[in-house]
């Protein structure tokens, strides 16, 4: 079955990597007989991304564009690209070219032979700074727990057949996290193994804090296991206290019960101190309650390119 092949490519001010993922995916599809259409979301971006994608549409049939009214993020990019795409399945590929196009035909192939979700994991990382690497292997660990299954080596890179897009587009999540949320829906799944590339032009968009809040709220959105934190933290408490409050009671039976004021501060403080993380914690969980219930669309668009029915 030759089925159509809708390539979603989330792009954040990439104004020096859209014509060239254009040629080098075009090519490689082109290559291989693939009919495909190339959808580019452009989320939000502040360069010349937009501009060179709508002309970048009037002159190849393939390519279309969603414009973002703001940025998003690139969970809402996919979505957006997803919930576009009129294939029989969809790849999301980087637009930085960091996933290597060459594979999609493998992928494709494979979709053929009856899977329906092929994963690409990542063989290597690709250049990181220690840091990095470390905050991500304790972030993967956390994810793969909560999910249940082995994140360590997942990326965006997917095939998905439109069955699992229908799905992951019908999700009343506000917060998805893509990459998770891909695995965790099931189906016939299969993965595949690619080098991370270098990047060819233009910066890596995540900042630490910007990465630091992907991870709080991936966590989040996965995992109750920082509220469950708080009961142990609690019964840890508990123990503490029967002890403590036994030497108390014993030492005020002997007649010595002025001693151990420094016990009580040290106390008042490290309860105080669990008390207020606590809190926190389940504020946050609050308020991502608050922010579901809303219902927000996850992005909003501002304009599209390469469609017909447009003037
Ligand atoms: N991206 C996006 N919205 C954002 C940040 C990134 O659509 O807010 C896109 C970006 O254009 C690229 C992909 O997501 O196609 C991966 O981003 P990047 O290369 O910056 O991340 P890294 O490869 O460093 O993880
Ligand atoms: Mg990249």
């Amino acid at each position: 079955m030759q089925g159509l092949l809708s390539v979603v490519i989330p792009a954040y001010n990439e104004e020096q990597m859209i014509e060239k993922a254009i040629s080098v995916i075009g090519s490689v599809l082109q290559g291989a007989e693939i009919p495909h259409e190339l959808i580019f979301v452009d989320d939000g971006s502040s360069d010349t991304t937009w501009r060179r994608l709508s002309d970048a549409a009037r002159r190849d049939s393939h390519v279309h564009g969603i414009h973002f009214s703001r940025n998003f993020g690139k969970e809402a990019a996919i979505m957006a690209g997803l919930a576009q795409a009129r294939g029989d399945c969809c790849v999301v590929i980087d637009c930085d070219l960091q996933h290597p196009p060459e594979k999609i035909p493998e992928m494709y192939a494979l979709w053929q032979q009856g899977y329906e979700v092929v994963e690409g994991q990542k063989s290597s990382r690709g250049a990181e700074s220690m840091a990095h690497a470390w905050a991500a292997k304790w972030f993967y660990a956390l994810i793969s727990r909560a999910t249940g299954f082995d994140m360590s080596s997942a990326s965006d890179f997917k095939l998905l057949d439109r069955k699992a897009v229908d799905v992951l587009i019908n999700m009343q999540e506000r917060n998805a996290f893509f990459r998770a949320l891909s695995s965790w829906i099931g189906f016939q799944t299969i993965s595949i193994s690619f080098d991370v590339q270098e990047r060819e032009a233009g910066q890596s968009k995540w900042s630490t804090k910007a990465l630091f809040r992907y991870a709080v709220n991936n966590i989040a959105s996965f995992s109750t296991a920082p509220m469950q934190l708080i009961t142990g933290l609690g019964i840890l408490m508990l123990i503490l206290s029967i002890v403590l409050g036994g030497i108390a009671l014993a030492q005020k039976f002997m007649g010595q019960a002025l001693e151990g004021f420094t016990t009580v501060i040290l106390i008042q403080l490290f309860s105080s101190s669990i008390i207020m993380i606590s809190l926190g914690i389940i504020g946050y969980y609050i308020a991502r309650i608050y922010d579901e219930i809303k219902g927000r669309p996850r992005y909003i668009v501002a304009d599209t390119c390469g469609y017909d029915d447009e003037s």
